[in-house]
């Protein structure tokens, strides 16, 4: 059964305005129940609802939850050392502790408490090592050697927890932890940072808001200068959470009352005084004693009676501890829950467990498919929803970018020479010229300069490729790798597909780029009317016109504005008027079919260029990662079949995180279902 929050939170509000009669009449001796009839049926009410809840609070402890990050309701017991804490928790309990001078408890020591008919007695430590103890007597060396096995014999100490588990009849119901004491000097044997290792010990238990404080003070000591003290209200400012056990009362009884009424410590829970054992005494005889001297003590019997004695500290620990795991509990479920929906989350990411080659060759396509999905939204149809703050990785754009550089490089007029105008051009029209009439513009001259500037020029597309495969190449790479990554083994094995693919791509490129130019010089050809335009422009009146009778004339001025070419001068023509009369024929053929040639290379070269990337992305990818991953034996995938010690430790972590919160997830919802079962029943 699933238990939901708010199931737990009306538990909460059944629980709470039963529980001061309930818990009082449970320790009888205050305010005892008005009739028996109404005292059966509350302590029929505690032992259905307040006992099972205890149980699964220390089960859940025992099962450790808090390596799962969720805090229990606890009461944990600090104090500076020799303060009395043990003697606080035997006197609970009924039976003796290790005490002694020096650091005794050395490993925190979950105290659990259970009223019983079938009396038991029992350590648990480690990982579910149970010791059951014969006697009483025997407790103090069960738990001297449980501490010995975890922290060694000497002096040092450890966190891993021991648990006494202390079921008589009599004792309240209790769960406490005694921690190690807080001790400013290490003794002789005793690690150097003792002080450091312990302090880190107390403030794990008390920090989290779920623990409830049990400050042991000595009245023979200054409250204020106490270290508990400093530490508790360092995690609980103001003492909300804090109760005071005042120990060692017949000892300092002067002054004890002003004490614990001044209250300059601020322990919002309020003090409780205290006679423990002294000596050889029986509990029995111990409580008899403690009774007494707060019943005659000429100062102590001016202490209020809810001030006073250990049953009254039994009293207001289980009504607090009542309190705190009602409050507590729809917490602990709703976390238990979100814990456990983040880890299946997670290990639901993590990748599928690999058994067969069969599995890995499926999971390796799986994941080219989910790269290729990528790479199409990226490089071929400009989505960016995967990644829409990376620029680097907006392929389309950052390739029409590239494009766009690559245009504005090639020079939009035919480069010229550097020598005067149309120097350059008459010497090749001398070159070439034929046996046949003057007035005839030889083809050859043409195809000679467009190659020489061509040439000049052909570096560029060259540039272009080189860049755009550079970038296809990072950017295939990072994605493909992003796809894989759970699967480092066939990594090396993408990179060299990725690799050799891209070598394929740049040498069919530099190929196109080859042809593109060299095309370009197996003739002069253009269907576009521009050329005819650009050239008539230039061949007109006020070009051509202007420019042989600036020539031809040796009155007028030698330089001439032509449109196209600015200021000019053209002094040195003036002794070959035919000849510069058809190098400027030439220059301007030359200059208006050059912008269509350009054209053909900027558009012919990123239409190759979008062909290649889609062709890359949606057909050669996938080939050349098969033929690497899968191979013709299937190595690759194999590998993939081996997890990385990584993974294979976080997927069993996140097992066995599952397993744990699934079981505590069943634990609280059958105490639910048990504590609903009996409130039916009573009705
Ligand atoms: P811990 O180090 O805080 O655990 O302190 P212990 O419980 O070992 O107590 C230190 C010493 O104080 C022991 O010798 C106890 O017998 C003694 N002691 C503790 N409580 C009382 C008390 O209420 N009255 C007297 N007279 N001695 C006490
Ligand atoms: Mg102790």
């Amino acid at each position: 059964m699933h238990l939901r929050i708010d199931e737990a939170a009306e538990l909460e509000l059944e629980l709470e305005p039963e529980l001061e009669l309930e818990l009082e009449m449970e320790n009888g001796d205050v305010k005892p129940a008005r009739s028996s009839v109404e005292a059966s049926a509350m302590a029929a009410s505690y032992n259905d609802q307040i006992r099972p809840l205890l149980d699964a609070v220390d089960r859940l402890r025992q099962l450790n939850v808090s390596q799962e990050g969720i805090q229990l309701p606890t009461i944990v017991v600090v104090g500076d050392q020799s303060s009395g804490k043990s003697s606080v928790l035997e006197s609970l309990a009924g039976i003796s502790l290790p005490r002694g001078h020096g650091i005794c408890t050395r490993v925190p020591l979950v105290m659990r408490l259970q009223d019983g008919d079938d009396p038991r007695l029992q350590v648990e430590y480690g990982n579910g090592t149970v010791v059951p103890v014969a006697s009483e007597a025997e407790v103090a060396d069960a738990i001297e050697a449980a501490t010995a096995e975890i922290a060694g014999s000497g002096k040092g100490i450890s966190e891993a927890p021991i648990t006494l588990l202390v079921r008589k009849k009599g004792v309240p119901d209790l769960t406490l932890v005694d921690l190690p004491g807080i001790t400013r000097v290490p003794v002789q044997g005793q690690p150097e940072d003792i002080y450091d290792q312990i302090a880190g010990i107390i403030r794990a238990y008390i920090a989290p808001k779920e623990s409830i404080i049990l400050n042991v003070l000595s009245a023979t000591v200054d409250f204020p200068t106490c270290e508990s003290i400093r530490m508790s209200q360092q995690v609980d400012r103001t003492g909300e959470r804090t109760l005071a056990v005042v120990t060692k009362a017949d000892k300092a009884p002067e002054g004890l009352l002003e004490k614990v009424t001044v209250d300059d410590v601020h322990i919002g829970l309020g003090y409780v005084c205290v006679r423990n054992r002294v000596g050889d005494e029986t509990y029995e005889e111990a409580r008899a004693a403690e009774a007494a001297l707060f019943a005659e003590h000429p100062l102590l019997s001016r202490i209020d009676k809810s001030m006073a004695g250990i049953p009254t500290l039994a009293r207001r620990l289980t009504q607090i501890q009542a309190s705190i795991i009602a409050r507590c509990l729809p917490d602990i479920v709703k976390q238990i829950n979100d814990k456990l929906g983040r880890s299946s989350d997670e290990l639901g990411q993590m990748p599928p467990d690999l058994a067969t080659v069969a599995d890995a060759v499926r999971e390796f396509y799986h994941i080219v498919k989910k790269a290729r999905a990528s790479l199409e939204k990226v490089l071929v149809r400009g989505e960016f929803d995967e990644h829409p703050d990376d620029r680097r990785l907006h392929g389309t754009a950052r390739i029409a970018e590239m494009l766009a550089c690559y245009a504005s490089k090639l020079p939009a007029l035919c480069p010229a020479s550097g020598e005067p105008f149309l120097v350059e051009e008459m010497r090749v029209l001398e070159e070439t010229k034929g046996i046949n009439l003057p007035n005839f513009l030889p083809r050859s001259a043409l195809l000679v300069l467009l190659r020489k500037k061509l040439e000049s020029v052909a570096h560029v597309p060259h540039d272009l490729v080189a860049q755009v495969w550079g970038y296809v190449e990072e950017l295939v790479m990072g994605i493909l790798q992003r796809h894989s990554r759970s699967y480092p083994q066939v990594q090396p094995s993408c990179r060299r597909a990725v690799q050799s693919l891209m070598d394929k791509a740049r040498a069919r490129s530099t190929q196109h780029v080859k042809e593109l130019i060299d095309m370009e010089l197996v003739a002069d050809y253009t269907a576009n009317p521009d050329y005819t335009m650009k050239w008539n422009n230039t061949m007109k009146d006020d070009g051509h016109g202007v420019f042989l009778r600036a020539v031809e004339d040796p009155c007028r001025l030698p330089t001439v504005d032509l449109p196209g070419y600015g200021e000019t001068d053209v002094s040195h023509l003036r002794a070959h008027p035919r000849l510069a009369s058809q190098a400027f024929d030439l220059r301007a053929r030359l200059d208006a079919y050059w912008s269509c040639v350009v054209l053909r290379l900027v558009d012919g070269l990123a239409l190759h260029i979008l062909y290649s990337v889609k062709h890359l992305v949606e057909k050669d990818l996938e080939e050349e990662l098969a033929d690497q991953v899968v191979g013709s034996n299937m190595d690759g995938v194999e590998r993939m079949l081996v997890p990385t010690p990584a993974t294979a430790a976080k997927r069993d972590r996140l097992r066995k995180s599952i397993s744990l919160l699934r079981e505590c997830r069943e634990l609280v919802a059958n105490t639910m279902d048990k504590i609903n079962a009996a409130a039916t029943d009573r009705l």
